[in-house]
C-alpha cells in the first residue's frame, strides 16, 4: 500500500496506490503491475497517440505486452504460461486502459476472451493447446468475432453464419459486422450457428480461424474512439477447415457464451471502462494541480468545485472498481483461480450461474466511465477540450463503452426483465410466444379480420409442414 508509482522512473503524475485496491493482489502480482505501468509510461502511453491520431493497429504494443507474459496470462505454468486468475486479468486490463492505451486495453480484452475460449476446450485438442504454447514467444494475437450484421448488437444470433461436414473437415462461412483487430489477429474463434442447423439459433458452435482464412476491411475502419482497435467486417468465406479446429463439442456455442465469452468479455471489459475512468481522473489531477490562476493566487485544484468534481469521480469510479473486482474474486472463488482442468468434464459451467452479475458490473462501469471523463474535462477548463492533454481521447474512448454489445439499453433491460419476470422472459433467440401480446393484437380484429388471419395462418402451417422438420417454438408467456 506504502510502494510509490513511479512513471518513467520519477513519482506518476495522477492518483497514487492509496485509490487502488492493492490488497486484491498477491506481492507477485503487484511486482508485475508495476513493471506493466513502466511499460506503459515508455511504450504503450506514446503509441496511443499514434494509433488515435493515424488509426494504427497496435501490434507494438502487444509486442511489449508479450515481453511480459501477458499474452498468456491465462495458459497454465506447465505450458508456459503466467497460469494468472481472473483479478489479476481485470487489473492488467484495467492498467492498460488507464496508463498506457485504451484501444490496447479493448484488443487484450478480446484476446483474453479468445484465449479462454480457447482454454475452456482444449483438453483433447492438441491443434488448441499447441497454439496456446505459443503466444508470448510468437506474439499470436486472438479475438472474437460474434457480432452478425443482420441482427446488431444480438451477438448471440449469427444468421448470416453457418458450418456444414464435409469429407476433410468443417465448411465455416461467417460474416461479421464488427470484430476488434479485425485483419490484423493472428487467429480468430468465430461462431456460426451449427452443422446440421435445423432453424434452432440457439445450437451454436465455435471455431478457430487462422488470419489467412479470412478477409478483412480494416480500411473501412474510422470511428469515435477506441480508433486503434480497429473493429472492422470480417468474412470468413465458406472456408474448409479440419475437424480439430471446431471449439469444442458440435452445440457447445451456448455454453461457451454463458460460462466463457459473456463473463469474460464482461469482467474484462469493464476494467476497461473503469481503467479509462481512472486515466481521465489521473490526467486532470496533474492538469488542476499545476494550473495557476495568479489573479486569485490559487490553482485550479484549490477551487471547492475542482475538489468535489474529483472526491465524486473517485468515489463512484471506485464503486465500479470494486464490484467488477468483486466478480473476479467470485469466479476465481469458483474455478479455484481459474483452474482451466476442471473443464474436462465438459458439462462444468460454474461461472454462467451470475450472469446477471457481470451484465451488471459492465453497465455500471459504461455509464460511469462516460459521466467521469466529462467532468474530468470540466474541470480542466478548455485545456481540456484540446488534444495534447489527452482528456478528449478519453472521453473519445469511454464513449464505446455504451454502445458495444451487449449495449446499455439491452443490459438495463435484461436486469429489469429477469427480476420481473424471470430468467426466460429474455428468450434471447426469439422462441417464446408473448401470448398477451399476442392475445390483445388478435383482441382488436373484428370477425372478417380474424378469418383472413385465421386463413394465412392455417396457409402458413401447411407450407411448414410440407417443409423437412424445424425445431418447433414453445408457447409461453
Ligand atoms: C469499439 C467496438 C469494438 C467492437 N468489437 C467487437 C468484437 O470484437 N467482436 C464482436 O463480435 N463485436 C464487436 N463490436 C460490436 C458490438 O458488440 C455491437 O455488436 C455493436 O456495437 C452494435 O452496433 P449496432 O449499430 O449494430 O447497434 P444496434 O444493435 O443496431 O443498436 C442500436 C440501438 O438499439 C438498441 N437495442 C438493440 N437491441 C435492443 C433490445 N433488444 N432492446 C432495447 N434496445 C435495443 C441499442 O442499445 C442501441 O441503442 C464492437 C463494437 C465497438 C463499438
Amino acid at each position: 500500500m506504502t510502494a510509490t508509482k513511479t512513471w518513467n522512473r520519477e513519482e506518476f503524475w495522477g492518483l497514487g496506490y492509496d485509490f487502488d485496491p492493492q490488497w486484491l493482489l498477491t506481492p507477485a502480482q503487484q511486482k508485475l503491475q508495476a513493471a506493466l505501468i513502466n511499460v506503459c509510461a515508455s511504450v504503450l502511453r506514446p503509441n496511443a497517440v499514434e494509433s488515435d491520431r493515424e488509426l494504427i493497429y497496435p501490434r507494438k504494443n502487444f509486442e511489449a505486452l508479450a515481453s511480459l507474459g501477458l499474452l498468456s496470462l491465462f495458459v497454465p505454468k506447465e505450458w508456459g504460461g503466467l497460469g494468472e486468475n481472473h483479478t489479476f486479468a481485470a487489473m492488467v486490463v484495467e492498467t492498460i486502459a488507464r496508463y498506457g492505451c485504451p484501444s490496447t486495453a479493448m484488443c487484450y480484452t478480446m484476446h483474453l476472451g479468445a484465449v479462454a475460449a480457447a482454454l475452456f476446450r482444449c483438453h483433447d485438442n492438441p491443434e488448441l493447446q499447441q497454439l496456446l504454447k505459443r503466444l508470448d514467444q510468437d506474439v499470436l494475437i486472438g479475438t472474437l468475432s460474434y457480432s452478425d450484421p443482420e441482427t446488431g448488437s444480438h451477438f448471440w444470433y449469427p444468421v448470416s453464419s453457418k458450418a456444414e461436414r464435409v469429407a476433410s473437415g468443417w465448411q465455416v462461412s461467417k460474416k461479421a459486422s464488427w470484430t476488434t483487430s479485425a485483419g490484423f489477429a493472428d487467429w480468430y474463434i468465430v461462431q456460426t450457428t451449427s452443422p446440421e442447423f435445423d432453424g434452432n439459433y440457439a445450437d451454436l458452435s465455435c471455431f478457430l480461424i487462422y488470419s489467412d482464412e479470412i478477409k478483412a476491411e480494416p480500411h473501412k475502419w474510422d470511428a469515435l474512439g477506441l480508433r486503434g482497435n480497429q473493429s472492422g467486417t470480417l468474412h470468413v468465406d465458406g472456408v474448409t477447415v479440419p475437424f480439430e479446429r471446431m471449439v469444442g463439442p458440435k452445440g457447445d456455442g451456448t455454453a461457451s457464451n454463458d460460462e466463457i465469452v459473456d463473463p469474460f468479455f464482461l469482467l474484462c471489459s469493464s476494467a476497461c471502462w473503469n481503467g479509462i475512468a481512472m486515466g481521465a481522473i489521473d490526467i486532470a489531477k496533474r492538469h488542476v494541480t499545476r494550473k495557476k490562476h495568479v489573479d486569485v493566487g490559487m490553482r485550479v485544484a484549490d477551487y471547492p468545485t475542482i475538489q468535489d468534481y474529483f472526491g465524486e469521480a473517485i468515489i463512484d469510479t471506485n464503486a465500479c472498481r470494486s464490484f467488477t473486482f468483486s466478480m473476479g474474486k467470485l469466479m476465481d472463488e469458483l474455478t479455484d483461480h481459474c483452474d482451466w482442468s476442471i473443464h474436462k468434464d465438459l458439462a462444468a459451467l460454474p461461472r454462467s450461474a451470475y450472469l446477471p452479475w457481470y451484465w451488471q458490473i459492465k453497465f455500471a462501469a459504461a455509464k460511469n466511465v462516460a459521466h467521469v471523463c466529462d467532468k474530468m474535462l470540466h474541470a480542466c477548463g478548455g485545456s481540456g477540450f484540446k488534444k495534447d492533454m489527452e482528456i478528449e481521447r478519453y472521453l473519445r474512448d469511454g464513449k464505446a463503452g455504451w454502445v458495444m454489445g451487449p449495449t446499455n439499453e439491452v443490459l438495463r433491460q435484461f436486469v429489469g426483465k429477469y427480476a420481473l419476470l424471470g430468467m426466460e422472459s429474455l428468450d434471447y433467440w426469439n422462441q417464446s410466444v408473448n401470448e398477451r401480446v399476442l392475445h390483445n393484437e388478435v383482441k382488436k380484429l373484428d370477425a372478417d379480420g380474424k378469418r383472413k388471419l385465421a386463413e394465412s395462418l392455417l396457409a402458413q402451417a401447411a407450407e411448414e409442414e410440407a417443409k423437412p422438420a424445424k425445431t418447433l417454438v414453445s408457447s409461453s408467456v
